[in-house]
């Protein structure tokens, strides 16, 4: 964090609900005891020697809001430190987060390969904004290691991927991946907004680059956007600071602080939400009205083995395909009396999502189908509600399917 100043002591001893609660708390000369909101655009300065020092980077501290901020910074710092990366940079959502870390690394001539599974948004990135740049890309079947191997060029500079994938909680062999990008001399950037690092630490597991969408579990209370690109501080410093810096998409201070908040209780919201889509998803497992469920945490989802192996728990979200088609599933959406329609996840409300109209509506009806995004598929995110009544609602809403 060369441009975020902060000197909070490190908590890097401590397990990751404790650094949850204290990395990166900077507290002012009153001691408060909340973490403080600087909500100021600018610093101003004691002389005008000083002011040039700030500029020259000989004295250290804040000039300017779209380059850092204090509280910015104390999430940057709290985020690092939980996900074990070195540096941490906040930005004002995922998209801003993402397209930095796919971007701003490469030129023309580059060749990036990704998933196909994913987040509309970062298909978007990938298949239509990177190639009108010159960056070419390919999007494989992220489940099939020879199809990684057989996509390397010699100008392969990123890998992608996301796992579980949205929508449909696909584990990808974060391990196996990186070994062939990095085998052919390519970064592998990892979108861990499905597991969240409470459960998957992909630093760890070989990636060199991990993203999220804070919008999702890390705010985990429907209120403010934001993202994050965490990797090693060289790679920070040689390609996304300065693009950052120049291109502003910058955290709020304000969001920054509400999701500094959102990190102290992430531990035992996405525990409880964990362990709500577990229960959800027995529940419904084998029901006659559904087609198919995918959970992460359950022994019968494809990719069991690959999950045991990198994740620390299953997930907040369950994937249910709902026999009888888009018909169906609305008839099961509109009859939910609790839970609630909604494109967002890892809310504290239990949410539900139909992929093929709402976020995964641009793609063509044959690359949905190829993705297994059906017309009856239902997104479903856990909330913190009792899962005895998250179960009676869903039970009595399938009845109308
Ligand atoms: C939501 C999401 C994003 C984008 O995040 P925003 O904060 O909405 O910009 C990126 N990747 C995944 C997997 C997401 O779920």
């Amino acid at each position: 964090m060369s441009e975020t100043k902060t000197t909070a002591p490190s908590t890097s001893a401590y397990r990751r609900e404790t650094r949850l609660v204290h990395s990166g708390t900077l507290r002012s000369q009153y001691g408060e005891t909340s973490d403080a909101l600087f909500l100021t655009q600018g610093f101003v300065y004691e002389s005008a020697e000083q002011c040039e020092a700030r500029f020259t980077g000989d004295d250290p501290g804040f000039q300017y809001s779209r380059f850092s901020n204090p509280t910015v910074s104390a999430f940057e710092q709290r985020m690092a430190e939980f996900e074990g990366a070195e540096t941490a940079r906040a930005t004002a959502t995922g998209m801003a987060a993402v397209t930095a870390a796919l971007l701003a690394p490469l030129r023309a001539g580059d060749h990036v390969v990704a998933s196909k599974a994913m987040f509309g948004s970062c298909r978007y990135v990938v298949e239509d904004l990177l190639p009108r740049y010159g960056i070419e890309s390919t999007l494989v079947d992220g489940l099939d290691l020879a199809q990684w191997e057989k996509a390397l060029r010699p100008n392969t500079k990123t890998f992608f991927l996301e796992s579980p994938t949205n929508p449909t909680l696909d584990v990808l062999d974060i391990t196996e991946i990186a070994k062939i990008a990095h085998a052919g001399g390519a970064r592998l950037v990892v979108d861990n907004v499905f597991a969240t690092s409470l459960w998957q630490s992909p630093l760890e597991l070989g990636a060199d680059v991990v993203v999220y969408s804070a919008t999702k579990h890390i705010d985990g209370q429907g209120r403010c956007l934001g993202g994050v690109v965490l990797s090693s501080t060289a790679f920070i410093e040689e390609h996304i600071q300065m693009y950052l810096r120049q291109t502003g998409p910058s955290l709020s201070p304000f969001n920054a602080w509400v999701l500094l908040k959102g990190l102290e209780t992430l531990a035992i919201r996405v525990e409880k939400q964990t362990s709500n889509a577990a229960a959800v998803a027995d529940a419904l497992a084998g029901h006659p009205k559904i087609a198919r469920l995918i959970y992460p945490g359950r022994d019968d989802h494809p990719q069991a083995a690959t999950v045991k192996k990198q994740m620390r728990a299953g997930s907040t979200l369950v994937g249910l395909d709902v026999k009888g088609g888009k018909e169906s599933a609305f008839r099961f959406l509109n009859a939910l009396k609790l839970t609630l329609i909604s494109n967002n996840l890892g809310d504290a409300r239990s949410l539900v999502t139909h992929p093929a109209t709402t976020t995964h509506q641009r793609l063509k009806p044959e690359v949905r189908a190829e993705l297994g995004i059906s017309e009856g598929f239902i997104r479903y995110s856990a909330g913190i509600e009792h899962q005895d009544d998250l179960i009676a609602d869903l039970l009595a809403a399938l009845e109308k399917a």
